[in-house]
C-alpha cells in the first residue's frame, strides 16, 4: 500500500502537470474506441504494453480473462456483459481485444482446482468450455507449459463467447466491430496476436499489425 500512495503523491507532483490539459479535455466524457478484456493479474497492464493513454481503452478485467457465454450470466455474474452492453451500444466501440497472458494463475486453477477458494472455483466454472476445447482439439503451442497452452486456447474460446452476444454478432457480420485474440508474454512483455492463417499466436510485428487493422 506505501507504494500506492507514494505513487499518487509522486503523480501529484511530477506527473500530472504533463497531463493536465489530457485530463481537463477529458473531464466531461469518454469515447475510447477500444475494449480491453484482461486478466486481474497485476502483471497484465495495457497502459503500459500498449503505451496508451486515459481516455484509449475501457477495460474490463477480471480473474483469467473470462467472458460467460451470453444468457449464462445472470445476476451478480453480469458485469462483463454489463461491459460489453455499455461499451459497444453506449461507447460505440469499434474493437474488443480479449487478452490473456502467460502464467496465469486462473489457468493453473482450472488444469488443479484450488482448494479453499469458493468464490475463485464459482468464477472458473467460466474456463470450463476452454478446458474442454482443449482436450478436443489440442493446444495450438505444444512446446509451451500446459497452463499456457490453455490460456492460448482460452482467449480463441472468450473470442467465440464474446461474439455470442446478438449486439456484438450483428455488428461482426456488418464489418462495424471486430474482435480480437491477444496474448501477453509476461517474460519479454511481447504481445502476440490469433493468426487464423497460421492457427496459432505470433508476435505483434509490423506485418502482423497491418493484417490485425485490414482484418
Ligand atoms: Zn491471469
Amino acid at each position: 500500500m506505501q507504494k500506492l500512495i507514494q505513487g499518487i503523491l509522486e503523480f501529484r507532483r511530477h506527473v500530472f502537470p504533463a497531463y493536465r490539459l489530457t485530463f481537463a479535455k477529458l473531464a466531461q466524457s469518454q469515447k475510447p474506441d477500444c475494449l480491453f478484456i484482461g486478466c486481474a493479474d497485476s502483471r497484465v497492464v495495457p497502459n503500459l504494453f500498449a503505451s496508451t493513454q486515459p481516455g484509449d481503452l475501457f477495460v474490463v478485467r477480471n480473474v483469467g480473462n473470462l467472458v460467460p457465454k451470453h444468457g449464462d450470466a445472470p445476476g451478480p455474474e453480469s458485469s462483463v456483459p454489463a461491459a460489453l452492453e455499455f461499451a459497444v451500444q453506449a461507447l460505440g466501440v469499434k474493437d474488443i481485444v480479449v487478452c490473456g497472458h502467460s502464467n496465469c494463475g486462473a489457468m493453473k486453477g482450472l488444469l488443479k482446482p484450488p482448494a479453499g477458494l469458493p468464490n475463485v472455483s464459482a468464477w472458473l466454472d467460466n474456463g470450463t468450455p476452454a478446458l474442454e476445447r482443449m482436450k478436443r482439439s489440442g493446444p495450438l503451442d505444444p512446446a509451451i507449459p500446459d497452463y499456457d497452452q490453455l490460456s492460448q486456447v482460452s482467449v480463441l474460446t472468450q473470442v467465440e463467447h464474446v461474439e455470442t452476444y446478438p449486439f456484438i454478432r450483428e455488428r461482426v457480420t456488418k464489418g462495424e466491430l471486430r474482435v480480437h485474440g491477444w496474448w501477453f508474454d509476461v517474460g519479454t512483455a511481447d504481445v502476440h496476436v490469433y493468426d487464423p492463417a497460421q492457427k496459432k499466436f505470433v508476435i505483434l510485428d509490423e506485418s502482423q499489425a497491418e493484417r490485425v487493422l485490414q482484418v
